[in-house]
Formats: C-alpha cells, sequence, structure tokens
C-alpha cells in the first residue's frame, strides 16, 4: 500500500516528467506503448494467477476479457498513432482568407487512472494506452478489492515504466482521497456512481475534466418474434460470464408477454450447457470476488418479489460461489430491480408489448447498455430510437464494447465520456484551435478609426 505522504512527490514527478517531454513525440509514445505490450506478452501467466487468485476467473474468461482485450487496443492504437497525432485541416471562410487552420492535438498532462475490481487489469490499462498515445504521463490506481492483482501491477509498473512517465498508488479509500487531493489534467474513474460523486466533487477543486465510466442497471428486451433459443444462450453467456460481475451483463430481462416460459426454460438450458449440472464444478464459472458481496447478493435472492426461481438461487459463502440464478414473474419491485445486481442473478420479467418494454427503460435511470432481440428490423430500431443508453447491441450482448470504432461509455447516471480506439485518444486529447495569417496584405478594414465607409463595408460582408 502507497504511504499517504508519498503521494503527493509520486504525482510532482510525473508532472515533471510531462513537462519534461518525455512523451512529447510519436516515436517515445509507441516506445512506452510498446513496453506495455512487453508487459502483457512477458507476464500473462502472472497476470493471469492473480486474476484466477482474486475473482477466480476461468483462465481462458481472464485471457480474453483482460490480457487479450488491451494488447488489442494497445495494437489498434499503435496503428492509428501517426493518423490520429496529425494536425487536422479546417476550413477559413473567405472572409478571414488568406489564411489556414488547423486542430492541433496536444496531451493534456498528467492524468489519473482509477480502477474497479470486476476486470481490474483491462480497466486500468485500456484508458492507459490512449492516455499514453495522446501523450499523457499518467498515475494508475488498481481496485483494493483485488489485492493479489493490485500487488503485481504495483511490482510490475515500476520495471517497465520510470516513475516520471507511468506510476501506481495502490490503497483504499484513505490514499485514493489523497491521490484525488492531487491536481491532475484528467481523471479518469471506472466504478460505481456513489464513488464517481466523490470523484467529481475531487475534480471540481482543480477544476479537471473526468470521464466517469459508470454502471447501472441494464435490459435485455426479448420481443415475441425472436429466435429464443439464441437469444437465451447469448443472454445466458453475457449474465453469467465473470459470475455476472460485468458492467455491461444484462441486468434483468424484459420478456413481451406469451413467451416468458419458453425463455426462462431455454436460458435454463443454456446454463446447464455451459456449467454442466452443478457448475460449482465447472472450470469455466467464476466466484463473487469477497464475502460482502456474497451477502449481498444473497439477501437479495432472500428478499422475495418474484414468483420462481428457475434454476440456481444456492451459494456457499466460504467459498463465494454463487449458483447461475434465473428468476421468473419477477415484480417490479422487488429488490433484485432496485439496484444494479452485478452477480450471477438474472431477474425476468413479462411486459405486454414492445412499447411497455421500452417504457419500463425510460421510466429509469439510463443504463450502460441496452440489448434488444428480434428478428424484426422495424422493433429493433424502434427500441433504439426511443431508449438511452451508453451502448447498444442488437440480438446479442456485451460485444458492442470490443469494436475499437465504437466509443465506450455511458449516459447519464451510467456515466459522462468515452473511450476505446479513437474515442479514447479523443478524451486524452485537446484539440488546439489555430488560425495562421500571412503577415501581408494587412487591410485597415479591420482596425479603427471606424469610418462610415468601413463600417458599410464590414455590415455588408460579415
Ligand atoms: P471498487 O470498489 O473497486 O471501487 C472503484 C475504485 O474507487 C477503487 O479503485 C477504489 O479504491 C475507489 N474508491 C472506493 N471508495 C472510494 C472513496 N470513498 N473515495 C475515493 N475512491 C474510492 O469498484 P466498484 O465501484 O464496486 O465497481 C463496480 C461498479 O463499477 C459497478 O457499478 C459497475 O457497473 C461499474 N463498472 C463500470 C464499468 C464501465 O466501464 N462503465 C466497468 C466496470 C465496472
Amino acid at each position: 500500500m502507497t504511504a499517504v505522504d508519498l503521494i503527493p512527490d509520486i504525482v510532482r514527478v510525473l508532472h515533471e516528467g510531462f513537462r519534461s517531454g518525455v512523451l512529447r513525440d510519436n516515436q517515445q509514445r509507441s516506445v512506452q506503448l510498446q513496453r506495455l505490450r512487453a508487459m502483457f506478452v512477458e507476464q500473462e501467466d502472472r497476470l493471469i494467477d492473480a486474476l484466477v487468485a482474486d475473482v477466480g476467473k476461468p483462465r481462458i474468461e481472464a485471457y480474453t476479457t483482460e490480457i487479450a482485450f488491451t494488447i488489442n487496443e494497445i495494437d489498434d492504437t499503435l496503428k492509428h498513432l501517426d493518423s490520429w497525432t496529425k494536425p487536422g485541416k479546417v476550413k477559413v471562410p473567405i472572409t478571414f482568407k488568406p489564411g489556414s487552420a488547423h486542430l492541433h492535438p496536444e496531451p493534456l498532462g498528467t492524468v489519473c487512472i482509477i480502477a474497479p475490481w470486476n476486470y481490474p487489469v483491462q480497466l486500468l490499462f485500456a484508458p492507459l494506452v490512449p492516455a499514453l498515445a495522446a501523450g499523457n504521463t499518467a498515475v494508475l490506481k488498481p481496485s483494493e478489492v483485488t489485492p493479489t492483482v493490485a500487488a503485481l501491477i504495483e511490482e510490475l509498473v515500476p520495471k517497465y515504466f520510470d516513475a516520471n512517465t507511468v506510476a501506481v498508488v495502490t490503497g483504499a479509500v484513505d490514499e485514493t482521497t489523497a491521490l484525488l487531493e492531487q491536481r491532475f489534467d484528467h481523471i479518469f474513474y471506472t466504478g460505481n456512481g456513489n464513488v464517481g460523486r466523490v470523484v467529481m466533487r475531487a475534480a471540481a477543486e482543480h477544476l479537471t475534466p473526468v470521464t466517469l465510466e459508470l454502471g447501472g442497471k441494464s435490459p435485455a428486451i426479448v420481443a415475441a418474434d425472436a429466435n429464443i433459443k439464441v437469444a437465451a444462450r447469448r443472454i445466458a453467456w453475457a449474465k453469467f460470464l465473470n459470475a455476472g460481475q460485468t458492467c455491461v451483463a444484462p441486468d434483468y430481462v424484459l420478456a413481451e408477454d406469451g413467451i416468458e416460459d419458453d425463455l426462462v426454460a431455454a436460458i435454463a438450458e443454456a446454463v446447464t450447457t455451459f456449467y454442466g449440472a452443478d457448475p460449482r464444478q465447472s472450470p469455466d464459472y467464476a466466484r463473487i470476488v469477497n464475502e460482502r458481496h456474497h451477502d449481498r447478493l444473497m439477501k437479495l435472492l432472500d428478499a422475495g418479489g418474484y414468483d420462481a426461481t428457475v434454476i440456481g438461487g444456492t451459494g456457499d459463502r466460504a467459498s463465494r460461489y454463487l449458483a447461475p440464478t434465473v428468476l421468473a414473474g419477477v415484480k417490479p419491485d422487488a429488490a433484485v430491480m432496485d439496484d444494479e445486481i452485478f452477480g450471477p442473478i438474472l431477474p425476468v420479467l413479462t411486459v405486454g408489448d414492445i412499447d411497455e418494454a421500452v417504457r419500463f427503460v425510460n421510466d429509469r435511470e439510463k443504463p450502460l447498455a441496452l440489448y434488444a432481440f428480434s428478428s424484426s428490423d422495424d422493433v429493433l430500431d424502434h427500441v433504439v430510437a426511443n431508449t438511452s443508453a451508453g451502448g447498444v447491441t442488437l440480438n446479442h450482448a456485451v460485444l458492442h464494447l470490443a469494436i475499437p470504432e465504437l466509443p465506450f461509455g455511458g449516459v447519464g447516471a451510467s456515466g459522462m465520456g468515452a473511450y476505446h480506439g479513437k474515442a479514447g485518444f479523443d478524451t486524452f486529447t485537446h484539440y488546439k484551435a489555430v488560425l495562421d495569417k500571412p503577415t501581408r496584405p494587412d487591410p485597415s478594414l479591420m482596425y479603427p478609426p471606424y469610418t462610415n465607409t468601413k463600417q458599410k463595408i464590414l455590415r455588408k460582408f460579415l
């Protein structure tokens, strides 16, 4: 854990690094990105071991969602670095000619990246990629809820980066509070909305811009004409990946009247196909991150407000196991419908029609993700046009976040700002507006004294 009194110095060294120009040109930036890539390649096994230790992640899920995801982000960024950093020409109106204008991308300075525990490697390093590409030095704050991962990151980062380029601060509330007292040029926070408010308040002291990647209850709407089997399989995969501890997991399902029984049966069947009759024995099923979250989830189940547990419903606190659980006949006022579930419990509610589903979503906070399943383009278009969400996947779930060209972020209560691909580069960049005028001609028209003739001409052309 980082000593609180060291934190101002850690940040000062990063500010000095930025000012001294450690990331001024693309060559320096690409060296740092290559170092990050080397860290991921060389330390893959240790990173995965740590993820298994803290969250019981299946190794292949740890690889795909944390290691490969970040390496892909690095590779995509390296491929585009030259084009993204190139000044972009813009048009100059005839009245301001001769002259040329352009947008000059410049780094913000020193940035702070704070990550949560559910994808503790990806969510710390995927924002670092565009931060470095844009030329910023950065301090990384991993989550204390995944201590093995945090300790490993604290050990590895100084081996691959100089302290004036990338540094790590570890710890919990006291350390993060001390960190947030420092002046940054951008704060990139991923986690729950309550801490998001703490981060934004601290940022306001220094007028620091923030990106807040938050959560929320992401709905999956299933229309009566959907391919039920495919929808069930995709929802089950997205929900029970990482034991439901995924910010874009379908939080709950809105099934159009008439298909609920078939849908819950198909989801239950998919669960058994994926994880076997006893998911506890499956090497492909993760664990709940800690006892506190296990207790929270069991309490949601105990609180009722639903007709039946179709599958699952059992847990073991000591091993932090919670069975993939599907609840049918869930009432809108059930405890599971209050806050983001963030665990392997899938409530299925019935709605009369798609318009009722749309109203249900719009009556609540804007979600981070929204999924709609239907064989009709009209239905899908209608849902997209009439709801608001950070991002959408149609007839599947979660996958929109893996497309580099799609900015990833929330809206309203699910966050502000975005990243992945160019959107990440833009987040950590200031596009400086530059107008370049030749010294000649220099007509006196715009200068005082504003004679009547000048005024007439100015009024005519401006
Ligand atoms: P968490 O408990 O690990 O907290 C996140 C970070 O905030 C940690 O680094 C922690 O040290 C810091 N923190 C906690 N309390 C603080 C305080 N009082 N002051 C300052 N810093 C503090 O993670 P979490 O918040 O439980 O994460 C889960 C939430 O994150 C869910 O809501 C999920 O949907 C959301 N999430 C969003 C995304 C996204 O990309 N939008 C991704 C993953 C998770």
